[in-house]
């Protein structure tokens, strides 16, 4: 039996007997590093219609291009702390500068896209009755005082810090997806990511993979922040992307942390780093930054159970792919 695809639905007849809408998704933030990757993988369906919208304050049209154009997408610039008017079944909120240089460098702005724009994003979903998922962070668990961290863990954030814009930004941006759940029942699905790379990361955007990689790819030291054993979990953007998508179309609300387990110190990342793309590189201490969380591993038995996911990716094998975008984008050809 062959399935014949139906025509776009105009608005008035969306909700007709007759035909079967497409499923009109929002993303915000779609031009980042995440947000890139889950739209290609949202628009490989056909029934999706993908509407992103992004200030590009750190996204480029460039990781949307393959798209530009395409009948079932459209791109806007838009700031997610003005109102949205669409009309749309659900939506991905991922808006927000998500490494520290970059929200350190407005802060006010910072606080304002995680609480204004998420208001905003939530009106909106009110209006239309859409689902939103939003992408908050291990960040909430602020310097962890349990290890690894669990959902119900209420965190050990600094309220006044140079990076409270972030993280308390995100708490506060799960707390207003909860009153709207409660109080207009609004459908809310929150996702706590825990450090992700991949193709299409920033270059110079100051994330330690980025940074090691860039660094190994141009022949600089690998900036290591004092003291080097500080440790991360980083999961692989096809992984994530598969892990937000599940928590959207699955029945939990969360907060579910998404990450991938395998924990390093910043010295092995480094080390790694320099084993698997130039061994003769030198591996230097700098100074760290304040507030600078100590540990940081997601317990992922909740995405485990209620989601049936898992990364699959793991570091060892993430970083060369990694590395090939770098390459082809910073003119670095490999040496055979
Ligand atoms: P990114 O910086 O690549 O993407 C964020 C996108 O949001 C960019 O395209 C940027 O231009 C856009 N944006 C920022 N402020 C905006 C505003 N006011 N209005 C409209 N668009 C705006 O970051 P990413 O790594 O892709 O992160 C995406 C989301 O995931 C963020 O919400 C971030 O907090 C969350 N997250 C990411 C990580 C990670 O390791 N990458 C970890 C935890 C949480
Ligand atoms: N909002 C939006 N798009 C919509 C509906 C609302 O951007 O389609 C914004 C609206 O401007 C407001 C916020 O979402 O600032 C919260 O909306 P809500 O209706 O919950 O609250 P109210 O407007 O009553 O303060
Ligand atoms: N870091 C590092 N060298 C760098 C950049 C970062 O050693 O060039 C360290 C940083 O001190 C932190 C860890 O890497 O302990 C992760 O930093 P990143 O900014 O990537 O993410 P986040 O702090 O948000 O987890």
């Amino acid at each position: 039996q062959t399935t014949t695809k139906p025509p776009p639905t105009p608005s008035p007849l969306r909700f007709s007997k007759f035909f079967q809408p497409n499923m009109r998704i929002l993303v915000t933030g779609g031009a980042g590093f995440i947000g890139s990757h889950l739209v290609d993988k949202l628009m490989e369906n056909e029934k999706n219609e993908v509407i992103v919208v992004d200030n590009f304050f750190t996204g480029s049209k460039d990781n949307l291009k393959k798209w530009i154009g395409h009948p079932r997408f459209e791109l806007r610039r838009h700031d997610v702390t003005e109102p949205l008017l669409v009309e749309v079944d659900k939506i991905y909120h991922l808006a927000c500068p998500a490494s520290p240089i970059f929200y350190k460098y407005n802060p006010v702005k910072t606080i304002k896209t995680n609480v204004i724009g998420t208001l905003n994003m939530l009106g909106l979903a009110k209006r239309v009755g859409a689902r939103i998922l939003l992408t908050s962070t291990s960040e909430v668990y602020g310097d962890p005082l349990v290890h690894p961290q669990t959902e119900s863990y209420w965190g050990n954030v600094n309220p006044i810090g140079v990076r409270s814009c972030y993280d308390e930004g995100k708490r506060v941006a799960e707390t207003l997806m909860f009153d709207y759940h409660r109080q207009h029942g609004i459908e809310i699905r929150i996702a706590r990511i825990f450090n992700t790379y991949g193709p299409r990361m920033n270059i110079d955007d100051g994330r330690v993979v980025s940074n090691f990689i860039a660094q190994a790819l141009r022949d600089e030291p690998l900036t290591v922040q004092a003291p080097g054993t500080q440790t991360r979990s980083f999961c692989y953007v096809s992984d994530m992307v598969d892990g937000l998508i599940r928590l959207m179309e699955g029945d939990n609300t969360g907060p579910i942390n998404i990450g991938n387990p395998g924990e390093f110190t910043m010295i092995e990342l480094a080390e790694l780093v320099k084993e698997l793309i130039s061994p003769k590189v030198e591996i230097k201490m700098v100074e760290n930054t304040p507030d600078d969380p100590r540990q940081r591993k997601p317990d992922i038995t909740k995405a485990k159970e209620l989601l049936g996911w898992e990364p699959k990716v793991k570091l060892r094998d993430g970083l060369p792919l990694m590395e090939e975008d770098f390459r082809l984008r910073l003119g670095v050809s490999k040496k055979i």
